[in-house]
This record gives structure tokens, C-alpha cells and sequence, in this order.
């Protein structure tokens, strides 16, 4: 971030936006790469990567946002294989997300014949910084930065996770090339109490 100064107004913005901090008043520096690479010498020398399964042991597929608040491996409590994973600003169902489901349920078709494939449950959450695509000043620098239609990113907001992700499950479920035996469910995550609640519990695509 240092490389990247913010101006005045920017931080403000995504403050009332979103509600939350952006600096930890506890974490100044943080050793970057550095300090993960330390960690993934103690994880290979433990073994912890040995007896890995590229099919997840859950058939779980979790759509969630980039908010290390937000990290699955620990709010769900996943191992290594448990769930396949993608996270986005928001953790929003977008084509290219759409088209990663698509991807791994032609996989899975081929090694399941019968049967449901797997569950995809898309989790937003409170306090999510995509909260900020709803402030005007922020949505149309950002659209300028990225060469996107302003319009289009307005609908990338997060402000009220149980309705997003109602949009989401539906936008997923709806998906032509999401098939009959993926379910889609969703879910709400809260940063400050720690719980999942359901929002919509797990049913066929295309229904
Ligand atoms: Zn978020």
C-alpha cells in the first residue's frame, strides 16, 4: 500500500461506506511474503501438504470475499481438500466466477456420472469493504481507474449481504451453463459475532 498513497478523500469514503477500520491498530508493519514463506517451510517439513485430493472432501465449492476477516480455512474450519475456493471484491458472482463453476462441474461430470456434483454456497458479509462501491465519489474514481461503466459497479456493492447474496444464488442458479446437479446455497457471514447464518439453503441449479 505504501507504493500507493491514498488522497485525503479516499479513506473517509470507504469509512462510511463500509464501516470499517482499514488500518489495524495493532498490526504497524506485518512481514509480508517474508514472514509466509517461514511459515510454509514449517507446513512442508510437517508433512501437512502429504495425502492432498484435488476432488474436495467436502464437494463443497465456496464463493466468499478477499477480506482476510473473511478467510473460510478458519471461519468454516477448513483442512487442505476440503473445498475449492474463489474470492473476489465482494465475493461476488460475476461471469468469470459463473464460468469457474461451469469448469470445475464438467470436471467433476467426468468422475461422477450419477448424482449431485457438489454445493456452491456464495458468503458475503457485514462490514465488507465492496460497501464502498456505493459512495458516488468512490464508484466513479475507481470506474475511471479500471475503464469500467459506473453504472455496472453500482451493482457490485455490498451493503446489505442478505440481499446480495440473494442476488447471487439466483444469478448462479439461473447460469445456463451451471447444470441441474450443482446446488447453490447462501449464506451471511458476521465478522463480529463469527457465525454463518443461512440465508437460502441448498438447492438445484436451474430450478
Ligand atoms: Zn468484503
Amino acid at each position: 500500500m505504501s507504493d500507493h498513497p491514498t488522497t485525503p478523500s479516499a479513506e473517509p469514503a470507504i469509512g462510511r461506506a463500509s464501516g470499517f477500520a482499514l488500518v489495524s491498530p495493532d498490526e504497524p508493519g506485518g512481514g509480508g511474503f517474508e514472514s509466509a514463506l517461514a511459515r510454509n517451510r514449517a507446513f512442508a517439513a510437517a508433512g501437512e501438504h502429504e495425502g492432498a485430493v484435488v476432488f474436495p472432501n467436502l464437494r463443497l465449492f465456496v464463493i466468499t470475499c478477499l477480506d482476510p476477516r473473511v478467510d473460510p480455512a478458519h471461519f468454516l474450519g477448513l483442512d487442505l481438500s476440503d473445498a475449492m475456493v474463489v474470492r473476489n471484491v465482494g465475493g461476488r458472482v460475476t461471469p468469470e466466477v459463473i464460468n469457474n463453476v461451469a469448469f470445475i462441474a464438467q470436471i467433476a461430470e467426468t468422475v461422477l456420472p450419477d448424482g449431485p456434483l457438489f454445493e456452491v454456497a456464495v458468503i458475503h458479509h457485514t462490514q465488507c469493504g465492496a460497501g464502498a462501491l456505493a459512495d458516488d465519489t468512490f464508484r466513479g474514481r475507481y470506474a475511471e481507474r479500471i475503464g469500467a461503466e459506473e453504472s455496472a459497479l453500482r451493482d457490485q456493492a455490498v451493503v446489505d449481504p442478505a440481499a446480495t447474496v440473494a442476488i447471487d444464488v439466483d444469478r448462479l442458479r439461473s447460469a445456463p451453463g451451471i447444470p441441474a446437479r450443482v446446488e447453490v446455497s447462501g449464506h451471511v457471514y458476521d465478522v463480529v459475532s463469527g457465525r454463518v447464518d443461512t440465508v437460502l439453503r441448498a438447492q438445484p441449479a436451474q430450478i
